[in-house]
């Protein structure tokens, strides 16, 4: 299977359907434009999220509990928009589903990612390692990067199956993040929007992510996919409104906010970086990888 493959493959273990846009879209459409493997597994269909959309807003679940099955469709044009064409759900859909928010009954739900049996949750994601044998695996920190109980579970499952595959595992392992100077920059230009997502802090260090610059291992310049990202992002509409500040972002920082994303390394020897910070460039970067395909090689 693996010679089958391109050299460089890339797995991505996300909690909900649009998780992998918002911290990880560029980077995802940069690997695909390139010819790299890019793997994508979702662990929920993302059932208890709201409803953005008016005129499906019966889906929700708690009326017809169909949001996980339109979000199924807006995920795969999604990946569409990013150039990635293999996803899969964990244990496939349906297999597990969305807790909801910290604390709330949908975290006792029996098929809740929350209540997942770690080892069994873990052995569904090992055999998609063993399957594709990824260099590089992206996921949260433990804190799920926000504290959503379906992210930190997507953290711990996805280091246990890492741990599982021992050797065969991901020589590198990173964390979505954010350095603290980007949003010390966001929340100034943020500060000129009516819909300031900031509004109610009052310093960086105050929010649940943020790392010192010096913590952060890569930051991916994503911001020729920057348009791909975008269409992912509309892709969910569901969840992310016309009017979000995402979009607003989008409009008025363009590449530097939407295309750039950064990574912690978790696991793995950092690789030659650039910058003040010698960040990485290149998720594969310090990495001894077999022979690029053509389709690989023409692209790189
Ligand atoms: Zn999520």
């Amino acid at each position: 299977m693996t010679d089958a493959l391109p050299a460089r493959r890339l797995l991505l273990v996300h909690a909900h359907p649009d998780d992998e846009v918002t911290g990880t879209g560029a980077t995802m459409a940069h690997y695909a434009s390139t010819g790299a493997h890019v793997t994508l597994v979702t662990c929920t269909l993302g059932e208890e999220g709201e409803i953005h959309v008016p005129a499906l807003a019966q889906l929700e679940a708690r009326q017809a509990d169909q949001l996980g099955g339109y979000r199924l469709v807006e995920l795969s044009r999604a990946c569409a928009a990013l150039g990635v064409t293999d996803h899969r759900f964990l244990g496939g859909p349906g297999r597990y589903r969305d807790s909801g928010m910290m604390g709330l009954p949908t975290n006792e739900h029996p098929r809740a990612f929350w209540q997942a049996d770690l080892d069994e949750a873990a052995g569904l994601l090992l055999e998609v390692i063993k399957e594709v044998r990824p260099q590089v695996m992206i996921t949260y920190d433990a804190n799920g990067f926000y504290g959503h109980p379906d992210h930190i579970q997507a953290h711990r499952v996805a280091m246990r199956a890492a741990e599982l595959a021992g050797a065969d595992g991901p020589a590198k392992i990173y964390w979505t993040a954010m350095p603290l100077s980007v949003l010390r920059e966001g929340m100034e230009a943020f500060r000129e929007l009516d819909d300031n997502p900031f509004a109610d802090v009052e310093k960086v260090e105050d929010l649940p992510f943020g790392h010192s610059d010096e913590e952060i291992a890569a930051r991916m310049d994503g911001t020729d996919h920057y348009d791909r990202k975008v269409a992912a992002m509309r892709a969910h509409a569901t969840q992310i409104p016309d009017n979000s500040w995402l979009y607003g972002i989008a409009g008025d920082f363009g590449g530097e906010f939407m295309g750039v994303e950064y990574f912690l390394l978790a696991k793995g020897e950092r690789g030659p970086g650039e910058g003040p910070h010698d960040w990485e460039n290149d998720l594969f970067s310090g990495l001894s990888l077999g022979e690029p395909t053509a389709a690989e090689a023409a692209a790189i």
